[in-house]
């Protein structure tokens, strides 16, 4: 039986409801707001209700010219990529203290079309988009090039330069933090950009690329366009213009745009792409942390994180009482409308995602998988998901091998370390691992045989601008966030001259 507390009809006195009206919902081309070429706008919807909270311009191929055009000719002739390095960094850092500055109405819009949980989106999400935006503000004027001790009669220096036009494709589950990792590293390296937001959310981008301008970006540097994947998506995946490619989003995309951008100019693309990451409870592990910790790798975000959990892979001697107590836990977990205080979770993003979770639940129970709690919908209005278990998961079942992007949580038995690690490593996925254990014996070899991205060891989803993000395998290509990520922006120049006259001249 369910006993999820779930209270979209919630107390109004519980309700945090900051201000928020819908301001943007044209496309920012060449720092204005202009409408769709076509006319054409497409709706945007209430996760919590379903309803329509506002129609946004469609951009198709005519947009993403556009865009591109004004990118190019910022790039190619505006201020941008020759104003010096400490200029730019003034630039977002101020934009980083306009987003500060309405920080309560970012991410009440942000719940408002995302249906993550108000106080997530407004102490946790939010704050981090800051702290980007200072980390590359930082960089901005530490970018340069290299000496380079060759032998002989030569000087060689290395320039590293921005790389152009950057076109950026964004998914919808964390709106303004996969803009923020996106357009954070390409201005501080004096690219442009053309950024193309998830169909579901598209309207915190468009007020942040606002703000952008405020702050004193110049016009043409960074354009946000609205739309769907495989016509503005696909239109900016293979423009002969763009420079380069980043890409969020499922890894059956990342091969369509992958072939797109080969394809066309062979544009150097990254990737971020999705993950089945197991979380490891070992034998000594004290099973309370390792279940409120192995709860919140899965369920955080709705479970619509491309790095959950989504293995809970449990000692055997543990299994036991870990099952129990994780059953506990989902059932106590709060689930609810996202702007009232104390829930835990909203619903799914949309319909359809909010479908393929129901029939991976299905599944599931068809593959004989015991289903501990959950398994429905929860309320009749909106996408909302009981919070699920599942025990006695084999590893060959389609809920261990896919990416469910909810809250389904599948655990598994295992018996010992070598047997664990071998399991762990068996998926296409590799963007990140779990580990719990009080032995630092355990943690060290399991940190280097995890075949993952990232490894947290007695922590889950720990983020910093400055830590290096990105995938193993299907997972991904290439690293954001960090220093590693200013690469993906650069290109660089080696320039050779003679240290004397040489006799040829
Ligand atoms: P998706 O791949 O369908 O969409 C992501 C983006 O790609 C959207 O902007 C979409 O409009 C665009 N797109 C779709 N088809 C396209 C096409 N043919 N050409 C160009 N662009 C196209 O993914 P989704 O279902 O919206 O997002 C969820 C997925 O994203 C999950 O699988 C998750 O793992 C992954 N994800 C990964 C990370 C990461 O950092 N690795 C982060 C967030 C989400």
């Amino acid at each position: 039986t369910n006993i999820n507390r779930f209270s979209t009809a919630a107390a109004v006195e519980d309700l945090i409801t900051p201000q928020v009206s819908i301001r943007y919902t044209q496309h920012l081309i060449n720092g204005q707001f202009v409408d769709a070429a076509s006319g054409k706008t497409f709706p945007t919807y209430d996760p919590r209700s379903g309803e329509v909270i506002a129609n946004v311009a469609e951009g198709d191929i005519e947009d993403i010219n556009r865009a591109v055009s004004a990118a190019r000719r910022a790039f190619d002739e505006g201020p941008w990529p020759k104003m010096t390095a400490y200029e730019r960094s003034r630039i977002l850092l101020r934009f980083a203290d306009l987003v500060e500055k309405h920080s309560d109405e970012l991410a009440a819009l942000e719940t408002w079309n995302n249906g993550k949980t108000y106080e997530q989106a407004a102490k946790a999400e939010l704050p981090m988009l800051v702290r980007l935006f200072h980390y590359y503000a930082g960089w901005a004027d530490k970018i340069h090039g290299l000496t380079v001790p060759a032998d002989g009669d030569y000087h060689v220096q290395t320039l590293h330069e921005p790389i152009g036009v950057a076109g950026q494709i964004i998914p919808w589950n964390f709106p303004l933090l996969m803009f923020a990792w996106k357009v954070g590293p390409a201005l501080a390296c004096g690219n442009t950009i053309v950024l193309k937001t998830a169909e579901q959310t598209p309207l915190t981008a468009l007020f942040v690329a606002k703000l952008f301008h405020e702050a004193g970006l110049p016009e043409g540097v960074l354009n946000v366009v609205s739309g769907y994947g495989p016509t503005a998506g696909a239109a900016l995946a293979s423009h002969m213009d763009v420079d380069k490619l980043a890409f969020t989003g499922s890894t059956d995309t990342g091969k369509v745009v992958l072939e797109l951008a080969a394809r066309s100019n062979l544009k150097p693309v990254t990737l971020e792409l999705g993950g089945k990451s197991p979380f490891i409870v070992c034998e000594d592990a004290d099973v309370d942390k390792a279940v409120e910790l192995a709860h919140f790798a899965l369920f955080f975000n709705q479970g619509q994180c491309c790095c959950a959990g989504s293995r809970t892979f449990v000692h055997e001697n543990v299994y036991d009482e870990f099952l129990e107590k994780s059953k506990k836990r989902a059932l106590r977990r709060v689930v609810g409308d996202p702007f009232r205080k104390g829930v835990e979770q909203g619903p799914q993003i949309d319909v359809e995602q909010f479908e393929k979770v129901l029939r991976y639940i299905r599944s599931g129970i068809e593959s004989s998988a015991t289903l501990e709690c959950g398994g429905d919908r929860l309320g009749s209005k909106g996408f909302f998901v009981q919070p699920t278990v599942f025990s006695n998961v084999q590893d060959d079942m389609l809920i261990a091998q896919d990416e469910i992007f909810g809250p389904v949580q599948s655990i598994l038995k295992f018996k010992d370390i070598d047997e664990v690690i071998g399991r762990a490593n068996k998926t296409r996925y590799g963007l990140a691992a779990g580990v719990f254990t009080k032995k630092v014996s355990t943690a060290n070899t399991l940190m280097r045989a995890l075949r993952a991205g990232t490894v947290w060891i007695n922590c889950f989803d720990v983020f910093d601008a400055a830590i290096p993000f990105g995938g193993y395998k299907m997972s991904g290509i290439g690293r954001e966030k960090g220093i590693y990520s200013l690469h993906n922006y650069l290109q660089v120049k080696a320039v050779v001259s003679p240290l004397n006259n040489p006799a040829w001249l």
